[in-house]
């Protein structure tokens, strides 16, 4: 075939008709520490491109994102809500070149997955990372890089997820621009190099310097929405120009320092214009090896444009990104999902949400293909179709039908019912897994009742429901007291569940103390055996099973293999053995809690033709897993810790006895600003009271944050006293 014929039956990558095409579209998310203004930025960016009229202000609690309302009451962002919002790129800005002069007046669509900031929902962070091309990273400029913004970090590179920085808050008493980068570069190892410099800073923050351009854009006084702007460009004043030159230096150093075509220009002196450095920058931004560096005052309502165009003009499309991999369903073949309108349908359904108007709805973002209103989609996990009868957006508060979603969108599916976070829904002739999202296990359990008995089983379902919609969110029944128990990321983190029982399931609950979620695992191979046998007149039960077990991998969690041939135990009771040892395993062996990280080989056994049934090989199951699991040198596994203390430097001493007494290992001391910062890994279950232990030792004036990392093996002094707990209260426990 001539080269010409191909190219005239290639398909393209955009449907014909398409209004906001690949090129045109961005996912990103914004991702912070809690309380850098990731809220405050996403209300303005939404502000500025027409989605909502009124500008809110966090402290009012009337924002759009944190529609939940007790994310309104608390001030901090708990779901990940997708809006969709459409910006125009209006400045004509000097030296743009053909590729930037294509998106001057031209919409992009922009999605925008707002993610928590609070440790105890990182999982949200985690499942926004996995489907989105860029992100935005807001930093505090008095704080600089906190814990969270460091946590938050790593994901988008775990991820993949290249990133620009947004140095907020520069109004603020404290602000202090190069501390922030030089945190960034320090403690991100981020090559991070600002595109934009402050002019002036606190109450005189007055504008930024565009360094690219070589021009100073100054913020006037108010709130000009989507047909305007509310800045000028002007020259760069005197006295900042020495500092604009340098950093364009620098700037130009650094991008030739890994991007040939500058180099080229470097080595031969040729000028580098303002199209081919911002070209530059979005190469290397795309591929993850430079962090453009901008300022301003989401607040203040200064720097959120220019913003929304660094968005447009640093961070990747869909079609710039690696294309998504997946598996075909239950084999190691690789499948690559190219990135076309013209592929098959594939997308990955990344959020669940119970929205109070319409319902159920399931956020997936489509990585091939289209989607329309009225087709049918395939769940390769349930091996079920469904029939898609609405497609929508949410824009701001409001939801909006829409009637196709294509290759790279991010959309709503409503009113379905089998599809859990992290399945891959696509054509049935296209039958591909993508990979899920990884999700950490909670630490954290406690027991519930309904306040009045009869809403028993509308928590249970209420439960049921959230549990559904986060994937660190677990709830089941503890079989020796019949209690209800949630388990969870940490105390807030079960609190809000509570909460939204209440508030959307009307169902009051009492709560026991929080309990660690400890952990059981073995440490050596062995054999089991399993009989269930009773013989009492009329008809018996006979079931009889023998298995292998081993160690897995850390976190790499349970498998079951049935190895048997020859019907030893005949097929159609192998899922009933296979259903005792998943209890089993649930139910734990050694202490009462869940068993993790083993690999269990169902390997013979012995049935009889009329007693056989499947309670009996279920109860063969759970006999056999107990037996193997008492002889492979059991151990208790607890949740560890990442414990960042900042103190001023005469408490050091204090707070360093003070982690030692609790079992803690200390990592890191390091000093900044004034104040003394200690990393330490330490036991969850030693955390118990710390709000208040190092309020005390440092008359208030140290703070910490901690978040999941490990878990570890629990020292035996300790293990006794668990045991012994553990026999004599079979609570609250996972
Ligand atoms: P989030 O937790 O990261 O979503 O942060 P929020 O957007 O909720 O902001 C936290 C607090 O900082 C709120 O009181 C905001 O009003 C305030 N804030 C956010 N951005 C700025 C800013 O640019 N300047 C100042 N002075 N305050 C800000």
């Amino acid at each position: 075939m001539s080269a010409v014929l191909e190219k005239e039956q290639a398909k393209p990558v955009n449907a014909p008709g398409r209004e906001y095409t690949l090129e045109r579209t961005r996912n990103i998310g914004i991702a912070a520490h809690i309380d850098a203004g990731k809220t405050t930025t996403t209300e303005r960016i939404l502000f500025y491109t027409g989605l909502i009229h009124k500008i809110g202000d966090v402290d009012d609690g009337n924002t759009v994102t944190d529609w939940m309302e007790q994310e309104r009451e608390r001030g901090i962002t708990i779901t990940s809500a997708a809006v969709t919002c459409f910006w125009t790129q209006k400045q004509t800005k000097p030296g743009e070149n053909e590729i930037y002069k294509a998106c001057l007046g031209v919409p992009h669509r922009i999605n925008i997955i707002d993610t928590p900031g609070h440790v105890d929902f990182t999982a949200e962070v985690e499942r926004s990372m996995r489907v989105l091309d860029g992100a935005i990273a807001v930093f505090c400029g008095v704080a600089g890089v906190q814990p969270q913004s460091e946590t938050v970090w790593r994901q988008a590179t775990k991820y993949k997820v290249p990133r620009i920085a947004f140095v907020n808050k520069m109004d603020r008493t404290g602000a202090n621009f190069e501390n922030a980068l030089n945190d960034m570069r320090k403690k991100l190892n981020a090559y991070a190099y600002p595109v934009f410099l402050p002019i002036g800073a606190e109450d005189q923050f007055a504008g930024v310097i565009d360094v690219v351009n070589q021009k100073a854009i100054v913020w006037g006084p108010g709130d000009v929405a989507n047909e305007g702007l509310n800045y000028e460009i002007k020259e760069i004043p005197a006295e900042h120009r020495e500092r604009a030159a340098m950093a364009l230096e620098e700037l130009i150093d650094a991008v030739s320092n890994k991007d040939d075509e500058i180099a080229e220009l470097v080595l031969e002196e040729k000028p580098v214009t303002p199209a081919q450095l911002k070209a530059a920058i979005r190469r290397l931004t795309c591929k993850i090896e430079l962090v453009p560096v901008l300022c301003g005052s989401a607040f203040k309502k200064k720097g959120v444009q220019p913003l929304i165009d660094a968005v447009l003009d640093y961070l990747p499309g869909p079609l710039d990104v690696p294309l998504a991999e997946g598996a075909e369903p239950g084999t190691d073949n690789k499948v690559v999902v190219e990135t076309s309108d013209s592929n098959q349908f594939c997308s990955l359904a990344f959020k669940l949400w119970t929205d109070p108007y319409a319902g159920k709805l399931v956020f997936f973002r489509v990585y091939s293909g289209q989607l329309a209103k009225g087709d049918t989609i395939y769940n390769p996990r349930t091996r079920k179709r469904e029939r898609v009868s609405r497609l929508m957006i949410i824009q701001g508060s409001e939801r909006k039908d829409i009637e196709r979603v294509y290759a790279g969108d991010i959309a709503a599916l409503v009113g379905l019912r089998n599809i859990t976070t992290g399945d891959t829904l696509c054509d049935e002739d296209f039958n591909v897994t993508l990979e899920p999202p990884t999700f950490p296990e909670p630490v954290i359990s406690m027991a519930v009742e309904p306040k009045t008995k009869a809403d028993r089983d509308k928590m249970s379902e209420g439960l049921q429901r959230l549990a559904e919609e986060d994937p660190t969110f677990r709830c089941f029944t503890n079989e020796e007291t019949s209690q209800l128990i949630i388990a969870g990321m940490g105390e807030l983190h079960l609190e809000i569940i509570c909460d939204r029982l209440k508030r959307e399931f009307k169902v009051d609950a009492n709560t026991g103390a929080p309990q660690i979620a400890y952990r059981e695992t073995i440490t050596a191979p062995a054999d089991g055996e399993g009989k269930f046998i009773r013989q009492s007149g009329g008809r018996g039960q006979y079931g009889h099973a023998c298995i292998k077990v081993q160690p897995n991998e850390r976190g790499k969690g349970v498998e079951i293999e049935n190895e048997i041939v020859g019907g030893a135990i005949p097929k159609e009771y192998i899922p009933a053995v296979i259903d005792g040892i998943e209890e089993a395993i649930k139910g734990g062996v050694y202490a009462g809690y869940q068993v993790i990280d083993l690999k269990v080989q169902v390997v013979d056994g012995t049935f009889h033709e009329v007693d056989s049934s499947e309670l009996a090989f279920k109860m063969a199951g759970i006999f056999a897993l107990k037996d193997a699991f008492k002889k492979a040198n059991p151990i208790l596994l607890e949740p560890i810790m990442r414990v960042e203390v900042t103190t001023p430097d005469e408490y050091q001493g204090d707070l360093l006895g003070d982690i030692n007494r609790r079992r803690g290992v200390i990592h890191g001391i390091e000093a900044k600003g004034g104040q003394t910062i200690l990393n330490a890994q330490v036991p969850l279950a030693e955390m118990f009271g710390y709000a208040t232990a190092i309020r005390s030792l440092s008359k208030g004036r140290a703070s910490y944050s901690m978040e999941p990392l490990t878990f570890e093996q629990v020292p035996a002094g300790v293990l006794n006293t668990i045991l012994n707990a553990a026999a004599k209260k079979p609570a609250a426990r996972t």
